[in-house]
């Protein structure tokens, strides 16, 4: 018996394949079609196990569509622009052009060694030119509909690696690449504003065949309710007394999707980063502990921090707002289960309503309101 040896037989298929044209998608065809994507790798070095494995389960869901009459789109790119791809050419003292292209051309040799049914003709690379001039150009499609703003507010920095990290790549406080501790920093940012589209992402779920439903509940809390109001709520002082004419200053506006809840509120809560608490506390005796409390949660992610069973931190800034819809004073306190990133950074706390007000308010001694 002949033994395998594929350094024989599989250089020599491969190139049949190619020659033959064999996993070239035609445009035009009666075939029914299929589309097979993988997620693009980031050209940071040559592929590892990793990529092995993953591919390989693409593959084989491409090819058994084939052999089952498909024609099927199976294209193959890299996610090329951009940081990981820049950090990797810093750290080998390279270009990162030369550096990227280099190892897409390494990447895509071991694609073909490992004889995977990709359609070379179709090949996207992010870092092109000629593949990120559209999304320059949805940019700008969306800027001329007015769904991009420009906004300052928090994000997470790392001073080391000199880079903004998103809330998945901060582990423990700590930067994922380099371990660092990550700081909170204020930065200007583009945001879109998916908001006006919640409404119909959420009635779409519906429409989603097949998904278990507790997959469908995470979209939804993902998405977020799109319907609310913005109830403005005045700063006081002790004995419950607004100014009669209030400043700018002196309101805080906070968007809920529950009004009706408002006689609930017992405490009135601002998240860490918010900018008015160095304002309410600044020369207070009330200043050091809410300042402590503040740079305790720089140091724990927004993810973790929002988390129902995480352990809940707060102090008192001594300051009080009167709840609009009786008039009564309730005071304003700074949770680090509270998250700026999500509108302005205060929320009103209802203990009868919601279990994470709940257990502040039995950790701090605060008043719950009962209500139906
Ligand atoms: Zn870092």
């Amino acid at each position: 018996m002949k033994a395998y040896n594929p350094h024989e037989i599989e250089p020599r298929l491969q190139l049949a394949w190619d020659e033959a044209g064999l996993y070239t998608v035609p445009e035009n065809s009666d075939a029914p079609k299929k589309y097979v994507l993988e997620m693009f790798p980031y050209p940071s070095g040559d592929m590892h196990m990793g990529h092995a494995s993953n591919y390989t389960y693409g593959d084989v869901v491409a090819r058994y569509a084939k052999m089952n009459g498909f024609d099927v789109l199976h294209p193959m790119g890299w996610d090329a622009f951009g940081l990981p791809a820049e950090n990797a050419a810093i750290k080998h003292h390279s270009h990162p052009a030369i550096w990227t292209y280099e190892n897409i051309e390494t990447q895509k040799n071991s694609f073909s060694r490992m004889g995977f049914s990709y359609d070379w003709d179709r090949k996207v690379v992010a870092c092109d030119p000629e593949y990120y001039r559209w999304g320059q150009w949805i940019f700008l499609k969306f800027w001329e509909r007015g769904l991009v703003e420009r906004r300052n507010s928090p994000v997470n920095w790392c001073p080391s690696c000199g880079t903004v990290l998103a809330n998945e790549q901060v582990i423990e406080g700590r930067c994922w690449r380099c371990d660092s501790e990550v700081e909170k920093r204020d930065l200007t940012q583009w945001y879109y504003k998916i908001t006006d589209y919640a409404q119909e992402l959420l009635d779409d779920l519906d429409q989603l065949e097949g998904w278990p439903e507790r997959v469908k509940q995470q979209q939804a809390n993902w998405i977020g309710r799109s319907e609310g109001a913005n109830v403005d709520f005045i700063l006081c002082d002790a004995e419950g007394n607004a100014p009669a004419e209030p400043t700018e200053d002196d309101i805080i506006t906070v968007f809920t999707t529950r009004a009706d809840t408002l006689f609930g509120c017992s405490f009135f809560l601002l998240a860490p980063e918010s900018k008015l608490v160095p304002q309410l506390v600044a020369g207070t005796e009330y200043e050091k502990p809410v300042m402590d409390l503040v740079e305790a949660a720089k140091k724990v992610t927004a993810v973790e921090r929002a988390q129902g069973d995480r352990e809940k931190h707060g102090a008192f800034t001594g300051r009080y707002v009167v709840n609009p819809i009786n008039g009564e004073k309730v005071p304003v306190w700074v949770g680090d289960y509270i998250v700026a990133d999500y509108g302005t950074g205060a929320v009103m706390a209802v203990p009868c309503g919601d279990q994470r007000d709940f257990e502040f308010a039995r950790k701090y001694d605060l008043p719950i309101i009962p209500i139906i």
